[in-house]
């Protein structure tokens, strides 16, 4: 049986990954987190000492943590020979090449969001950006709980890559994420984003496509974080035992 081990073990992510694989009969090898975070996972659940340690235990490891921890992930991972799903969002370009090294020597899965509702309508924002000219402005509003750390989240800059990818572009070409003060006008074809925080919301995101006296909206609400836990464990049962490479939540779900 495939053995799970859950990077960042005690967050609100990790718990929830525990829980659906305790549901669903999935064994989870153990987790790890820092030292001065207090290690409760799940009762009967063990805690290792480092990655590398739970990565020697475990088939498939599970990342949601931080982008500082992605580093000694990977590093843990490629030493025990293990594929990692990689769900932490707020990375950056030096993430994704540290990501790519990874990636040609073990399995890498990163996704910003492993829920199938949130795959599935970026695909409905790429196709839709394809059809529609650059009289329509493209919108992303999103709203996360009070904890949230990283804005805009990574599920709406995965929206504003389909958006873009639609129209021919990329997230950087076409992204504007400042819209303060007095010359805050948009400016045609340009991708601009909302990020709200408040309360418990597990993530809110809604894409719109303004035209002059219309107005499409494609969006999603998550109700609770097992949606991403759910996926999370698909895609880290889906992953072990494929080959090095760099894999994504559309591969999983065959989008
Ligand atoms: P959280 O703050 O509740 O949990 C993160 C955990 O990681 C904490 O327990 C923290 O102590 C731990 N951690 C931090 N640095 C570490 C390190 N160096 N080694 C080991 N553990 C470390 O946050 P969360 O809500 O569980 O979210 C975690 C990450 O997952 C965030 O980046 C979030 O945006 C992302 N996320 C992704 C998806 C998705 O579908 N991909 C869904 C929800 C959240």
């Amino acid at each position: 049986m495939t053995r799970i081990g859950i990077l960042g073990a005690s967050g609100r992510m990790g718990r929830a990954i525990a829980a659906v694989a305790a549901e669903g009969g999935i064994a989870v090898a153990g987790g790890v987190d820092r030292p001065d975070v207090p290690s409760e996972i799940a009762p009967g659940l063990s805690f290792e000492t480092d990655a590398t340690a739970l990565a020697r235990l475990s088939d498939v490891l599970v990342d949601f943590s931080a982008p500082a921890a992605l580093d000694a992930h990977l590093a843990a991972a490629c030493a025990a020979n293990v594929p990692i799903v990689i769900g932490t969002t707020g990375l950056g370009p030096e993430h994704h090449a540290r990501i790519e090294a990874a990636a040609a020597v073990i399995p890498v899965l990163q996704a910003a969001n492993t829920s199938l509702g949130v795959n599935l309508l970026a695909h409905l924002v790429r196709e839709t950006a394809a059809r529609l000219g650059t009289d329509w402005d493209i919108e992303i509003l999103e709203m996360h709980h009070r904890h949230k750390v990283d804005a805009p989240s990574g599920t709406a800059l995965l929206l504003g890559t389909a958006a873009a990818q639609g129209r021919g572009g990329t997230l950087e070409e076409l992204s504007r994420y400042d819209r303060l003060g007095v010359e805050a006008r948009r400016a045609e074809g340009t991708i601009g984003y909302a990020s709200l925080r408040g309360g418990s919301v597990a993530g809110d995101h809604v894409a719109i496509f303004a035209a002059d006296g219309e107005r499409i909206e494609l969006g999603h609400r998550a109700e609770s974080r097992a949606i991403f836990a759910r996926g999370a464990v698909q895609a880290a049962l889906w992953l072990a035992g494929k080959p090095a490479g760099r894999y994504a939540m559309t591969d999983v779900l065959g989008l």
